[in-house]
């Protein structure tokens, strides 16, 4: 399985000169079966999803995108994915069901005018929407379990993802100070990689609790709780400039924790 971060920011893009090595673009994953595969399985559709279009060139997207939840930073890159709104695409996304709404209602809450121009069916190629509950599914060649994890405002999920004896978990939104289910540490429980949350240091607690996210000492804690092979801190904060990951880098980082970048690809046995 190769995963390749196209963006790792939470909340906002972070443009900027001081931006330029960790990368701006907020979440999104691609994942394919292996490394000389198109990829076919997308995790969240930030405005980091731009890039995707460029790793498919000259063919058109053709798989699933899994969305953790609804927030702007994991979605906002939708009607910009140019290898998905094309009309010889198929993108089936996922999104967490919520409130007995359909997938396709969902998605409209946040892509309709006023908000946004265009309505879900303003998107060329072929799109379906699908409001998930925590059960397993098979998506592409993958193996997928959704699950529930504790974040602020509307539902979240973690997801683990398996195919050809490899395992990721991607929990780019995840406040364990809340509390961590049974079902999430089974569902976390030995992944190669365990790419999750990281927005804040351990001083800045009380402003992770506040919006529902990790610190970086509770990310770590979690990757030796369920023995994750690696850990990947993800979705960093919007100010955290270039400098500022290389002191995380420094202090945090070695052979089982990376501090994740744009462009970086990780290549799951
Ligand atoms: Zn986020
Ligand atoms: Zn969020």
């Amino acid at each position: 399985m190769r995963v390749t971060f196209l963006g790792v920011r939470g909340s906002t893009p972070a443009p900027g000169a001081d931006f330029i090595r960790y990368g701006g673009h907020t979440s999104c994953l691609a994942v394919a079966p292996d490394a000389t595969a198109r990829p076919d399985l997308c995790l969240d559709a930030g405005t980091g999803i731009r890039a995707l279009t460029g790793l498919l060139a000259p063919d058109a997207f053709a798989g699933t995108i899994l969305i953790s939840h609804l927030h702007w930073d994991h979605v906002q890159g939708i009607p910009f994915f140019a290898g998905g709104d094309r009309p010889d695409s198929r993108a089936d996304m996922v999104v967490p069901a919520e409130g007995g709404l359909s997938g396709r209602d969902l998605v409209a809450r946040f892509m309709s005018p006023p908000s946004f121009p265009i309505t879900p069916e303003g998107l060329q190629g072929a799109w379906s929407f699908t409001a998930a509950e925590p059960e397993p599914f098979r998506a592409e060649g993958y193996e997928v379990l959704p699950f529930d994890v504790a974040h602020k405002g509307g539902r979240s999920y973690g997801y683990r993802v398996a195919a050809g004896g490899a395992c990721l978990a991607y929990v780019p939104d995840h406040a364990p100070a809340a509390g961590v289910s049974e079902a999430a540490l089974e569902a976390m429980q030995g992944v190669d990689a365990l790419v999750h949350d990281a927005q804040f240091l351990d001083y800045e607690r009380p402003r992770a609790v506040d919006y529902g996210h990790a610190t970086i000492d509770e990310a770590i804690d979690l990757a030796e709780r369920v023995g994750a092979a690696r850990l990947v801190l993800f979705h960093h904060g919007p100010h955290r400039t270039d400098e500022a990951l290389d002191k995380i880098t420094a202090e945090f980082g070695s052979d089982h924790v990376l501090v994740a970048a744009e462009g970086m690809v990780l290549d799951l046995p």
